[in-house]
């Protein structure tokens, strides 16, 4: 389960530029087995929200709670390694090596965390098979689809046995096709092993296939949030109103 309590993120000023209030105030809960939606225009935050759970930034203010783990408050090394080992990320941009097989790629954070190599070979092997992709253990990224390549990032963030994943865009690059599988596979994976996933875009579409529950973000604020039915039926904001257009 993660929970934001009153999150909020302003980066400093710079000689460049003024300082950006990235978030404000966010609020928020998810919940084992639950697909949480975060939807907003460019710029709202999204991408803040979700390396704030990764660690990869501190919040100004407020506390992120993971498992009932506050990560705002650990702060040595050794802590926050451990914490994010229990949270899986991936991106856009798949960031695979390709000078790895898919095998190779998905054994990295276990090679990283002191695995021993059958281990490894073991784990990493059946989260291939698991994401579709058991004849392609010895394939290049090169040498893979889109859609194989985002299942090998899956595969990847899922070796250390996260808790947590968080899906920042994961489909944007990919066509409708290979988007709809990797999203139908997030789903499943949340489902069998109790994730708590957070799955970022800016398309409502994507939040219908997959999510069971959803917020909306505009300027760094929660605008609307809660059970997808709740928000489509009742859409409480006029970001609301404009992602989902109201039938009649
Ligand atoms: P997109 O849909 O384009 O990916 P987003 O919703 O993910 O957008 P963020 O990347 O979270 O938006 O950015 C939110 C705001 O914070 C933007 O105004 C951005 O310019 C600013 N911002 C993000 N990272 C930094 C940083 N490291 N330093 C300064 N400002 C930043
Ligand atoms: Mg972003």
């Amino acid at each position: 389960m993660i929970t934001l309590d009153t999150v909020g993120k302003t980066f400093p000023a710079t000689r460049r530029q003024a300082a950006v209030t990235a978030l404000e105030d966010v609020s928020l809960t998810v919940e084992r087995g639950q697909v949480m939606g975060v939807v907003g225009p460019s710029g709202s935050g999204k991408s803040t929200l979700a390396r704030i759970v990764n660690l990869l930034e501190r919040p100004t203010t407020g506390t992120v709670t993971v498992d009932g783990l506050d990560l705002t408050a650990l702060t040595s090394a050794r802590a926050l390694n451990d914490a994010r080992r229990g949270i899986g990320m991936i991106f856009q941009q798949f960031n695979l090596l390709d000078s790895r097989t898919a095998l190779a790629n998905v054994e990295l954070p276990l090679e990283l965390a002191g695995v021993g190599r059958a281990e490894r070979r073991a784990r990493a092997g059946e989260l291939l098979e698991r994401v579709g992709l058991g004849d392609k253990l010895g394939s290049h990224p090169s040498q893979l689809s889109g859609g194989q390549r985002q299942r090998v990032a899956i595969a990847r963030a899922l070796a250390p046995r996260p808790k947590v994943l968080l899906c920042d865009e994961a489909t944007s690059a990919l066509d409708p096709v290979s988007t709809a599988s990797v999203l139908a596979l997030v789903r499943t994976l949340t489902d069998e092993l109790d994730l708590t996933t957070l799955l970022i875009t800016h398309e409502m579409d994507v939040v219908k296939r997959v999510c069971d529950h959803v917020t909306l973000l505009e300027h760094g604020r929660v605008v609307d949030s809660g059970a997808l039915g709740d928000v489509v039926a009742r859409p409480e904001s006029p970001l609301a109103t404009r992602l989902l257009p109201h039938p009649g």
